[in-house]
């Protein structure tokens, strides 16, 4: 008979259990809401400002692009790390935004969206008991990220306002075991930018402590004020960056799952193999449509900023007049809103009433904390909605009793 060395927590025996990792992830709470105000209030009624997709189609061009890869037969598996013609795209694109050449055969991967993108990066790169530095309020995946990876995280803090940080607390955040760290810019839930100054002290730290980062730039053509900086472009960076996008927020499909990875020769050679065994590719039609749309005009990048620029402006001029604390967020399609003014105390008692009585449903904050109670005074409204949702939304809002 086989002696078990297990010496963990007691495990039990019943069928149904679940393993620790599975235990310890709650439902998002992103899709939680969403799923509420439906359930209360019918597609008709409820209005969806938590989860963050578009409520518009795409592009014409971009939908005749996948009817046609679908009629041309590109229906079986593609290259495992990506389609040809897509990695390419994805190559000439960030060619030209960081003025080097990139490889399409040795530092692109196409994964199933950025999301996947994420795991798959960490899975690759981070052993279980390193530790990630993670700055919140994050966007929710990044935890169970790290809890599937093995990964601790290390928290850094952004504070409201304007969702700076303390250098120091940052620099106290690197230590031996740091592995890695994740930016995310434009950033899900404030809406910041980071700037030239931040990291350039991030790129410093991680060259210091022999760190590599890992960003998620999905909302990249999203910014309204500064610009959007590639960490991977600062000097002594290209080496130790994994920079991760996707079609999903650019191209309003968020449905297709197409995101992309680049980094260095080694590391895509280690997330390529990663991939391959989480999903062995994302949709081939879906990618060919991709490769098309990272085709298309500048034009169309001007389209979609001027339009999400009125969306924002429509959500933080509505919100402001019903009474919440806002700023105006530099990038992303999100806002981070104080309602202290209208007198309630806990955030998630608040985004339920406002399901509830006004079939709005919003994200609570503390929901991007590892330490709820940071985020009690904040519900995160998502603005990739037509403006005739948003009215609806802030008129049902205008018209809350607060009881
Ligand atoms: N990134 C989007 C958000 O933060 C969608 C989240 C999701 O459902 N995966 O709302």
């Amino acid at each position: 008979m086989p002696t078990s060395t297990w010496s963990g927590p007691t495990l039990g025996t019943e069928p149904t259990r679940l393993s620790l990792k599975a235990q310890s992830f709650t439902e998002s709470v992103i899709r939680e809401m969403t799923r509420l105000n439906l359930e209360l209030n019918g597609p008709e009624r409820a209005v969806n400002f938590a989860q963050g997709f578009p409520d518009f189609n795409t592009d014409d061009r971009i939908l005749d692009a996948a009817a046609k890869a679908l009629r041309d037969g590109y229906n079986q598996y593609a290259t495992t790390w990506g389609a040809p013609q897509l990695r390419k795209a994805v190559a000439r694109k960030q060619s030209a935004a960081w003025g080097r050449d990139v490889d399409p055969d040795t530092e692109v991967t196409v994964s199933c969206g950025a999301t996947e993108a994420m795991i798959a990066a960490m899975l690759a790169a981070v052993d279980p008991g390193e530790e990630v530095i993670i700055f919140e309020p994050f966007y929710e995946n990044y935890g169970p990220d790290c809890v599937i990876s093995g990964a601790v995280p290390r928290y850094v803090t952004l504070r409201a306002p304007d969702w700076s940080f303390e250098t120091d607390e940052l620099r106290r955040a690197f230590n031996v075991k740091t592995r890695a760290i994740v930016i995310n810019t434009p950033h899900n839930p404030t809406g910041k930018v980071y700037s030239q100054a931040e990291l350039e002290l991030i790129a410093q730290l991680c060259i210091e402590h022999d760190v590599i980062a890992i960003t998620d730039e999905i909302y990249e053509h999203l910014v309204y004020r500064g610009r959007h900086i590639s960490l991977a472009t600062l000097h002594g960076m290209q080496e130790r960056t994994i920079t991760i996008s996707g079609a999903s927020k650019t191209y309003s499909v968020t449905g297709w799952r197409v995101g992309w990875l680049t980094a260095p020769p080694a590391l895509t050679a280690g997330i390529r193999k990663v991939h391959d065994f989480l999903t062995v590719g994302a949709a081939h039609p879906l990618q060919i449509a991709i490769s098309s749309a990272l085709e298309l005009p500048s034009s169309f990048y001007v389209e979609l900023l001027g339009d999400y620029q009125e969306r924002r402006d429509a959500i933080v001029t509505g919100l402001r007049e019903c009474g919440f604390e806002v700023e105006a967020p530099d990038g992303a399609y999100y806002v981070m809103a104080g309602f202290a003014s209208l007198g309630y105390g806990d955030d998630v008692a608040f985004a339920r009433h406002l399901i509830e009585k006004a079939a709005v449903a919003t994200v609570p904050a503390s929901s991007f904390y590892h330490d709820p109670s940071l985020g009690r005074g904040h519900i995160r409204f998502s603005f990739p909605k037509r403006i005739e949702t948003i009215e609806r939304g802030l008129d049902a809002l205008r018209r809350l009793p607060i009881d």
